[in-house]
C-alpha cells in the first residue's frame, strides 16, 4: 500500500512510501480512505515549521478526509462494514482532566493522526471506533472530508463567538478555515466581510466572492474606509482572525468595535503590542481550537442544508501523484480546500 509521507527534516521531501496493509486492533476499524484534503498543518508539515519537529519520519500525513468501514476489530460494536466515516483527528487520551470534563479537543496528552502516527494519503487507515464519526447517508464522502475544517469553524462561531444576527462580522484570511467561518457566522445571522492580502487576489478572493461574501483585499483597499462604511466607524462586533500571520490579531484590535470579540483561530506565533487600549476598549479575545463530537454534527447538518456550499468550496483540481503542484498551489494561496481521491493512490 503506498502512502504519502513526510520523509525528511527540511521543506519539501514528501515521497510516496510503501506501507503495510493495517490491521486493525480489537478496538479499531480498518477505513478505507476514499477523499482527503490538503490543510494548513499539512502545509506547514511540507515546510517543516517549528511545530512539526516532534515528528518521526517517514509519517504517512493526512488528517482531514472520509471513508468507508472495511473490518471491524472483535470489540467494535458502533460500525458495521460499509458505514461511511470521518476521524475527529485530535485523538484523545481519554483519562486526564480535560478528556474527564469533555473537552477532548484540548486534552493534555493528544495524539494527532497524520503528525503523531501515519494519517489518511494512503488508502487504508486503523482508526479506534471512539474517534469515528458517522457520515450521514445524502452526504458524499467528497464533501464529508471537509467536515474536519468545517467543524472548527463550527466550533469558532457557534461555541466561542458572540455572533448574533445583524452583527457586522469580519473574517480575517480567505484560507480553507476562513471560507469555512465566514459560511457559518453568516449562518448564524452575521453580516460577514472576509479580507484577504495580495497574494489572495487571484483565487482566494474571488472564491470568497462566489460564496457570497464582500471582499477587502487589504493590499488595495483601505481598510480604514471600509470600516467606516460598513460600520459607520464603530467597528465590527466579531472579528475572526485565521490568518495565522502576526498581523492577523494587530489588525484586529485597530478593526473591532469598542466591548467587540476578537476570536483567534489561526495559530498565528509571536506578537508584541500594547495592551491597554484593549483594556481601555473592554475588547475580548477569546480562543478556539478544534472541533468536539457535536461541532461535527453541526458540520455535516450545515454541509446537508447548503449552509457550508461544499461543492462550490472543495477544489477537486489536484492528485496525490503530484502532491507537490498541490502544496506549493496551497503555500501560494492558487487554492484554498485540494481534496484528493485517494483511489489513486
Ligand atoms: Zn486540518
Ligand atoms: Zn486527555
Amino acid at each position: 500500500m503506498r502512502g504519502l509521507a513526510k520523509v525528511a527534516r527540511n521543506e519539501g521531501a514528501m515521497q510516496l512510501i510503501d506501507r503495510p496493509h493495517p490491521t486493525p486492533a480489537e478496538n479499531e476499524v480498518l477505513v478505507e480512505v476514499k477523499h482527503a484534503g490538503l490543510c494548513g498543518s499539512d502545509a506547514g508539515i511540507y515546510k517543516f515549521k517549528s511545530a512539526f519537529e516532534r515528528m518521526n519520519l517517514p509519517t504517512v500525513i493526512g488528517h482531514e478526509y472520509a471513508g468507508r468501514v472495511v473490518e471491524r476489530g472483535a470489540n467494535v460494536s458502533g460500525y458495521s462494514i460499509g458505514d461511511h466515516v470521518v476521524e475527529r483527528p485530535i485523538r484523545p487520551c481519554g483519562d486526564c482532566y480535560q478528556c474527564q470534563i469533555g473537552e477532548e479537543n484540548i486534552c493534555q496528552n493528544t495524539a494527532l493522526t497524520g503528525i503523531d502516527h501515519d494519517g489518511a494519503y494512503e488508502k487504508y487507515i486503523a482508526v479506534p471506533e471512539d474517534v469515528l464519526h458517522p457520515v450521514p447517508n445524502d452526504v458524499h464522502l467528497n464533501h464529508a472530508a471537509i467536515a474536519e475544517p468545517a467543524a472548527i469553524a463550527v466550533r469558532a462561531v457557534a461555541k466561542n463567538s458572540r455572533v448574533e444576527p445583524g452583527d457586522r462580522v469580519l473574517v480575517e484570511g480567505p484560507g480553507p478555515i476562513g471560507l469555512l467561518t465566514a459560511q457559518i457566522a453568516d449562518a448564524q445571522g452575521g453580516d460577514v466581510v472576509v479580507s484577504g492580502v495580495g497574494r489572495d487576489a487571484n483565487y482566494r478572493l474571488p472564491l470568497a466572492r462566489k460564496l457570497g461574501f464582500e471582499i477587502i483585499n487589504a493590499g488595495d483597499d483601505d481598510l480604514e474606509s471600509v470600516r467606516r462604511d460598513k460600520t459607520d466607524g464603530a467597528g465590527y462586533d466579531v472579528i475572526f482572525d485565521t490568518t495565522g500571520h502576526p498581523s492577523g490579531l494587530t489588525t484586529a484590535v485597530e478593526e473591532v468595535r469598542k466591548g467587540g470579540q476578537i476570536v483567534l483561530v489561526g495559530q498565528t506565533g509571536e506578537v508584541t503590542m500594547a495592551y491597554t487600549p484593549l483594556v481601555r476598549s473592554e475588547i475580548d479575545i477569546q480562543c478556539t481550537y478544534g472541533a468536539l463530537y457535536d461541532d461535527f454534527e453541526r458540520a455535516f447538518r450545515m454541509i446537508q442544508s447548503g449552509d457550508v456550499d461544499a461543492e462550490t468550496f472543495i477544489d477537486n483540481r489536484f492528485s496525490l501523484l503530484d502532491a507537490e503542484e498541490a502544496f506549493e498551489a496551497f503555500l501560494s494561496s492558487e487554492t484554498a480546500k485540494p481534496v484528493f481521491d485517494i483511489s489513486e493512490l
